[in-house]
């Protein structure tokens, strides 16, 4: 932890705010006691925010409505998921044809940028990319598999392995579905959603701030916070989601400040 004096200097400085939204700002539809005004003292200072969400199956305008809907000013320059951080990294890395296993959605924003080839291609695609694909069938994992075999690039936009739903029961998630084809291949898919510094060091590009100026603020330790580490970012872990306090004082990398709730965020920045 840093010394209070040290602490007030540097804090001041963030000018990008980076986000989680699940357990972070709502739990299920309910906005969390505080949000609003911490929303407008951001505004107020000209702070810049910005929701990171690995969910790959939703497009933006989807969490623009949902976050506008809880009554937060937000336009889609706010937000930003895996669909981003995969679609630059790998037009950076100019590849061109591809495999996806992803919902309809992912897949016709992918065809802006790149071929896309279907199971029965004769030609391998450069990338196999795994996503959470709620619309998964066999035939296409086992072209995934044989894909990759034959020297297929395996890309995945998150490692989450699970999504929790209704009632504590989870859901197979991007994570989930890459483990059966690994079991199958022998072969491990490059990360490049949350904990991954990928999408923070993207984001700090498209605002033009500093790793100094960039913050990230979440309720997960090995997504959120990790990225953070990894990004080499100051972190802020609040205990309004799924971790408890004595989960993030047991880590040997721990994050910069633990607040109760992101209500307290304020309270960090005028001390
Ligand atoms: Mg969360």
């Amino acid at each position: 932890m840093l010394k209070e004096k040290e602490s007030k200097k540097l804090i001041h400085k963030k000018k990008l705010i980076c986000l989680d939204m699940d357990g972070t700002i709502y739990l299920g539809n309910t906005l969390f006691k505080g949000v609003k005004e911490t929303f407008e003292y951001f505004k107020k200072h000209d702070i810049s925010f910005v929701f990171l969400t690995n969910n790959s199956s939703h497009s933006l305008p989807f969490y623009v409505e949902k976050i506008k809907g809880m009554g937060i000013e937000c336009t889609i320059d706010n937000f930003y998921s895996s669909i981003e951080t995969t679609i630059k990294y790998l037009k950076d890395q100019q590849v061109k044809t591809l495999y996806v296993l992803g919902v309809k959605s992912f897949k016709e924003q992918l065809k802006k940028y790149f071929v896309l080839l279907d199971e029965n291609s004769d030609e391998i695609p450069e990338v196999t990319l795994v996503s959470f694909d709620t619309e998964l069938i066999y035939e296409e994992l086992k072209a995934a598999c044989l894909y990759i075999q034959k020297g297929s690039g395996f890309v995945a936009t998150n490692m989450d392995h699970r999504c929790p739903i209704e009632d504590g029961f989870y859901i197979p998630d991007c994570g989930g579905i890459c483990k059966c084809i690994e079991m199958c291949t022998d072969k491990k898919p490059l990360f490049l959603g949350k904990p991954e510094p990928e999408m923070i060091y993207q984001v700090m590009e498209k605002f033009k701030v500093s790793k100094e100026e960039t913050m990230i603020v979440g309720d997960r330790y090995y997504t959120d916070i990790v990225a953070g580490l990894n990004a080499g970012i100051d972190t802020v872990a609040v205990l309004t989601g799924e971790t408890k306090k004595e989960e993030f004082l047991i880590q040997e990398r721990k994050p910069t400040y633990i607040i109760d709730s992101i209500a307290d965020l304020v309270e960090l920045f005028q001390k």
